[in-house]
């Protein structure tokens, strides 16, 4: 169902990974976006996936005074992802 618009009711990767990312930045969710992200998270193992690891970024750069803005680039990301799997290993 990756990326796929099958179930009206529920929005595709790309609607929850945007919804998960407003939530995020503290933006405001209707009823309907937020019941339609839990539900996609519900299924999607992927998004459940990116959501914890975008907390876990969050987390982590709340906690620091990043020298440089952080951009929200996959492969910033991915970098931030390894390091915090580094982090947790201790
Ligand atoms: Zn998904």
């Amino acid at each position: 169902m990756m990326g796929t618009h099958k179930h009206t009711w529920m929005p595709c990767c790309k609607d929850a990974t945007m919804l998960a990312e407003k939530q995020l930045q503290h933006q405001r969710l209707s009823l309907g976006q937020r019941i339609g992200l839990r539900l996609h998270l519900l299924f999607c193992i992927f998004c459940r996936r990116y959501v914890m690891q975008s907390r876990a970024i969050d987390k982590y750069l709340g906690n620091q005074t990043p020298q440089t803005e952080i951009t929200p680039d996959e492969s910033v990301k991915l970098q931030w992802e390894t390091m915090i799997a580094e982090r947790m290993k201790k």
